[in-house]
C-alpha cells in the first residue's frame, strides 16, 4: 500500500545549542519519506534546483523512496530554510525562508502515483497541497500538516484543504493559532469542526494527543537524553504514523493508536542528530526495540 507525499525538499541551515548544520538535507517531504519508508513504499512529489546534491537523491532512493515525482529545475535554487533553537527545543525560530523553485512549482503527479491509497500533504503552501489533492483518484486516507506561516498568510486556502482531509496534524502552537482557542481540548474540537475527523496535536518533548469523534489517546514522548536537533521531528512522526497505517491496511482505532506510537518512536530517533543523519544508520530492529519501551513506561494497572 503506497503513500504519496507532497511537501518541501530542502537545504536547511540549522543551529541549536548542541551544534549546527549548513545547507544540510531537510524538508518536510524528505523527513516524512525517510520515516515512512521503514513501513511502506513512498512516492514523493516536490521540486529542487540543480544545486541539490545528487547524493541526497540517492540516499532517499536507497531508502526505497520513489523519486519519479521530484522535479529538478535547471538553473533553479532549492528551497532553503534557516532556523535556530535555544535551550527550549520545542520552539523553532525561523531566521530565513527562501521558497526559490517552490515559488513557481506546478506539481504534476506521475501516472503511477494517482491510485495510491494514502496521501500526506506535508507542510508546504496550501495551494500546492490542493493541487495534489485534485490529482489523486480516491485515497482511503488523507492527512495534512501545516505551520504558522501558512495559518497566518494563507488561511482561506488552508481552510479549503482542511475541509477535504481526514486527519490534521498540528503542533500545540499551530492548533491554538488556527482555532483561536488557548485550551487544547477546545482547539482540537474547533479544528475537527473545520473538516478532519481526527486531529493530532504534537507537543514536542511533552508528547502527543489524538482526538477523534469518541476517542482520545495520549502518549508521552520517548525519554531521549541526547537531543541535538529537533528539526523534522513533526514530519518524522507523520511518516511513521502514515507508514504504519499503510502497512496495517485498516483504519481501526487500535491501528491509529499504534501508529501514534510508531510515529513517536521514529521522531525520537530523528532528533538524536542533525539533518537526516540518524536515518543513515537507523534499523527496524532499533525501532521495534524502542516501540516496546513505550509499552513499559506508559503502562499501569
Ligand atoms: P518540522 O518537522 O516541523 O521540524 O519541519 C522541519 C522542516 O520543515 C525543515 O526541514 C524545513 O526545510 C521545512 N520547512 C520550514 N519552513 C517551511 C515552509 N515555509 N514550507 C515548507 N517547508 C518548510
Amino acid at each position: 500500500m503506497s503513500i504519496v507525499v507532497v511537501g518541501s525538499v530542502a537545504l536547511d541551515s540549522v543551529e541549536t545549542p548542541f551544534g549546527k548544520a549548513e545547507n544540510a538535507l531537510g524538508g518536510s517531504a524528505t523527513y516524512f519519506s525517510a520515516a515512512a519508508s521503514y513501513f511502506s513504499p513512498v512516492n514523493i512529489v516536490a521540486v529542487v534546483g540543480d544545486d541539490f546534491p545528487q547524493e541526497d537523491i540517492e540516499f532517499l532512493r536507497e531508502r526505497g523512496v520513489n523519486m519519479e515525482g521530484l522535479e529538478v529545475i535547471k538553473g533553479g535554487k532549492t528551497f532553503h530554510w534557516k532556523g535556530y533553537y535555544g535551550y527550549n527545543l520545542n520552539e523553532a525560530q525561523t531566521l530565513d525562508t527562501q521558497l526559490n523553485v517552490f515559488e513557481t512549482f506546478n506539481p504534476q503527479l506521475p501516472e503511477s502515483y494517482r491510485n495510491s491509497d494514502y496521501l500526506f500533504l506535508a507542510n508546504i503552501h496550501p495551494a500546492l497541497q490542493l493541487s495534489v489533492l485534485e490529482q489523486v483518484e480516491s485515497p482511503k486516507l488523507i492527512a495534512v500538516d501545516s505551520m504558522n506561516l501558512w495559518i497566518s498568510e494563507t488561511r482561506n486556502e488552508l481552510l479549503t484543504v482542511l475541509g477535504k482531509v481526514d486527519i490534521a496534524m498540528l503542533n500545540d502552537g499551530e492548533a491554538r493559532q488556527l482555532s483561536g482557542e488557548a485550551n487544547l481540548i477546545k482547539a482540537a474540537k474547533a479544528v475537527r469542526e473545520m473538516g478532519p475527523k481526527v486531529v493530532i496535536i504534537k507537543k514536542g518533548e511533552h508528547g502527543v494527543a489524538m482526538f477523534g469523534e469518541d476517542s482520545y489517546f495520549v502518549l508521552p514522548a520517548s525519554p531521549v537524553e541526547e537531543v541535538k536537533d529537533p528539526t523534522g521531528a513533526g514530519d518524522s512522526f507523520a511518516g511513521g504514523f502514515m507508514g504504519y497505517i499503510a502497512k496495517a491496511g485498516n483504519l481501526e482505532d487500535r491501528t491509529l493508536r499504534r501508529a501514534v506510537v510508531y510515529g513517536s518512536t521514529i521522531a525520537s530517533f530523528c532528533v538524536e542528530d542533525f539533518s537526516l543523519e540518524r536515518y543513515r544508520t537507523l534499523t527496524m530492529e532499533e525501532i521495534e526495540a524502542r516501540y516496546e519501551t513505550f509499552k513499559e513506561f506508559s503502562a499501569f494497572a
